[in-house]
């Protein structure tokens, strides 16, 4: 019976490779910097206590606040559960399954190509430039041929910043073919100037993805946002379901976009990117380390001499990072979280004690 069950399904998710999150992963250990997510907890209240009615399906006080906060009208603001619903509505909205086409250039955030795939939809991967950067010339030969076009800026799990005018060349490009360009900025408070939030008066295809996982260190209420033209998000509002965000959810958004909350959230980015500064100068320092790559973000992606050496010497000590060998040019590269200096001294140390040429 399990057999003709599992025959049931549908091909494609058959055959589908589900995303694999860091917590899917685990690891036995105390320090988690495998998920990007933030060190700084913060503990909140609930003003409502009572649950027996449904939640308002875009609660008007989170999209107000967010509004505020990105600087557009709330129009223009979907709130969704994480952006990780974001990005799999943009494609049950706009891709019709086995006739359009998504694109993206790896490596990049994995939820792009899983998502497509479990709607049935194909994906085109098209090689970044040097330095991940756009590869326009390349996008430009498959024009026609897509939907959208996902790019992650800063990128996971390289964590540099896209050229900016790449992405005004690539809107302009896509804007006669008719594809939307969806700009992931999960980690745009980490680099608030490199945001193109302003654009989405000036380009009718352009979306960008936002959440409060990162940053605003709230990963387990699961919180995310898209912006765009109106026209996109009252397309996107016909098919997220009814009551996406629970009302616990809402209630904690809303006091993390008060302006303490803002705040806060700034603080803490501060902290983090100090904390960044010291490990990548502390890593430079270590033998087992080939190269530690720019980043923008509250992660870093470092190549050492010999990755699954390394992997198992801190998984050993209880300390969890993602390993990106398995994407495309990443061979031997790890991925570190920035947590907080304590977590950043632990690492370091036991880089320190790792002798890669000792056995
Ligand atoms: C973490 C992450 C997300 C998912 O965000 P959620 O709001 O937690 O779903 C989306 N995109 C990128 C690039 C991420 O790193």
């Amino acid at each position: 019976m399990k057999h003709t069950i599992r025959e049931l399904a549908r091909l494609k998710i058959r055959t589908l490779k589900p995303y694999n999150s860091a917590r899917k992963i685990g690891g036995n250990g105390d320090i988690w910097l495998n998920a990007n997510e933030s060190p700084f907890p913060t503990k909140f209240n609930l003003s409502l206590k009572t649950f027996n009615r449904y939640p308002e399906s875009q609660p008007k006080e989170v999209i107000e606040r967010y509004s505020n906060y990105a600087k557009l009208s709330s129009n223009q603001i979907l709130v969704s559960r994480g952006a990780d619903e974001a990005i799999e509505l943009l494609i049950r909205t706009f891709c019709e399954p086995s006739v359009d086409t998504v694109l993206f250039s790896p490596p990049t955030y994995g939820m792009y190509a899983v998502s497509a795939e479990s709607c049935g939809v194909e994906s085109i991967q098209i090689n970044p430039l040097k330095g991940w950067q756009i590869n326009l010339a390349a996008i430009e030969q498959q024009l026609n041929k897509f939907k959208l076009i996902y790019l992650c800026n800063p990128n996971n799990p390289t964590g540099n910043l896209l050229n900016i005018e790449d992405i005004r060349t690539l809107l302009k490009m896509t804007m006669e073919q008719k594809a939307l360009v969806i700009i992931d900025e999960s980690y745009i408070e980490f680099c608030p100037h490199a945001s193109i939030t302003t654009w989405i008066h000036d380009y009718p295809n352009l979306v960008i993805l936002r959440t409060l996982s990162k940053a605003f260190a709230l990963a387990g209420i699961r919180c995310g946002f898209a912006l765009a033209d109106q026209d996109i998000i009252n397309l996107l509002l016909k098919v997220i379901a009814p009551y996406p965000l629970s009302i616990p959810v809402a209630d904690i958004a809303t006091q993390a976009l008060s302006e303490f909350g803002i705040t806060k959230m700034r603080n803490n980015v501060k902290k983090i990117i100090n904390n960044r500064n010291w490990l990548i100068q502390a890593l430079d320092n270590c033998s087992c380390v080939d190269k530690v790559f720019d980043s923008e973000a509250n992660y870093l992606l470092v190549r050492f001499h010999n990755a699954p050496r390394v992997f198992d010497h801190l998984s050993k000590k209880g300390i969890i990072l993602r390993d990106q060998s398995d994407h495309k040019g990443l061979v031997d590269c790890l991925r570190i979280t920035i947590g907080t200096r304590k977590e950043c001294v632990l690492v370091i140390t036991a880089l320190q004690n790792l002798n890669l040429k000792r056995n």
